[in-house]
């Protein structure tokens, strides 16, 4: 497979346009900085009011409404959450943008499943962060970058030296994308592999294994502590080593008593049965039935700040003991506080 790297990307396409970017989150203020950084002329559009607005200004970045920053501007990325895109999509960007101008995303869910219709003369395109927000702009500060994935809707460019593919790919690399490897994919395989990691593996997974963990030691009779210790805290260690060179790299590190045990228990924990249900998960993304089911729970928020599904297993996890005693050990670890990647004051 075909990676693309720094030299295989033109910065100057993407800086000889206008940017706006929609939203102020997680990938929006990373998005925002690192274009900056790398010389890009963008614009942030928000909500007036809006408490990311304050966070932008003192970044240095110019700040509009929706409909301003999109009028005018060359290429639109959208950055607010994927529940609320559609809406903001039909009433603040499409009346507003202008002729030729490109519409960009960094997750194809409101694309592949069909909520957003661009108009037939919108080109399309996704530039895709395999990252946190957060970790997209700590790693572009440090020299580095997020592996990214592209991908082309509808490529309807006209009278230029660039096609849609090449806007991606310059869009990318100053999002530092291109340091660590671009791969070139579809919507379509774009949301259903990411829905499908978060679901089964990174989040879902991990933080059920975690949990699961947890409490068989507390249940045992263990402190509350240890448990944190050994099911939370040191995931990351061992992230980490498999993050750096592999699974084999991180046996090598551990001791052969514990790469026994792996061998031994996990297959017990993560059996065929499992995959069973992965298999299940993923046919319910494919189908569309779990982004139906999102958007439901959505619309019966009243405030927008999440549906009751969101809000119970919110307050669950709040109310579970592992963030609780995590929460008192952290405050203690004060290496931890030096280089957080989250500062709900800035980001
Ligand atoms: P987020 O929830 O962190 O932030 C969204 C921002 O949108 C808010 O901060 C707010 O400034 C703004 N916003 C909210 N409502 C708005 C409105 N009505 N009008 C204008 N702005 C509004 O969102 P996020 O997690 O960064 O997700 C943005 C997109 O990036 C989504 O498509 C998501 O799937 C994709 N994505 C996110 C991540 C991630 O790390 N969070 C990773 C890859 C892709
Ligand atoms: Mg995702
Ligand atoms: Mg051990």
């Amino acid at each position: 497979m075909k990676i693309f790297y720094d030299e295989d990307a033109n910065l100057d396409i993407i800086k000889g346009m206008s940017v706006a970017i929609i939203g102020y989150g997680s990938q929006g203020h990373a998005h925002a900085n690192n274009l900056k950084d790398s010389g890009v002329d963008v614009t942030v559009g928000l909500r007036s009011g809006s408490s990311s607005w304050t966070k932008a200004e003192e970044a240095g970045i110019k700040v509009e409404d929706v409909e301003g920053a999109v009028t005018g501007s060359d290429l639109v990325m959208v950055l607010a959450p994927d529940e609320f895109q559609k809406d903001i999509y039909e009433k603040q960007i499409q009346p507003n943008l202008k002729d030729g101008s490109i519409l960009a995303f960094a997750h194809g869910f409101n694309i592949h499943f069909n909520k957003i219709i661009p108009d037939e003369t919108t080109s399309v395109i996704m530039i895709a962060p395999k990252g946190p927000g957060h970790t997209v702009r700590s790693t572009y500060n440090d020299g580095g970058g997020v592996p990214s994935l592209i991908a082309v809707f509808k490529d309807d460019i006209k009278n230029k030296p660039f096609s849609a593919k090449d806007v991606a790919l310059s869009y990318a690399k100053a999002n530092g994308g291109t340091r660590a490897g671009v791969l070139e994919t579809s919507f379509k395989e774009e949301t259903e592999t990411d829905l499908f990691g978060e679901q089964a593996v990174l989040c879902g997974g991990m933080t059920a294994l975690i949990k699961a963990g947890y409490e068989t030691l507390v249940e045992a009779g263990y402190s509350p502590e240890m448990a944190y210790f050994e099911c939370l805290h040191e995931t990351k260690l061992i992230v980490d080593l498999i993050h750096e060179g592999g699974i084999a790299n991180m046996h090598y590190s551990i001791s052969n008593t514990a790469e026994y045990g792996d061998y031994l228990s996990g297959p017990k924990v993560i059996t065929e049965d499992t995959k069973v249900v992965m298999k299940e998960i993923l046919a319910n993304i494919q189908s569309g039935e779990f982004a139906n089911q999102f958007l439901d729970d959505c619309r019966q928020s009243n405030d927008g700040s999440g549906g009751p599904v969101m809000k119970s297993n919110r307050e669950a996890t709040k109310n579970h003991s592992i963030e609780k005693v995590g929460s008192e050990l952290r405050s203690k670890m004060k290496f931890l506080n030096n280089q957080k990647l989250v500062d709900k004051e800035k980001n």
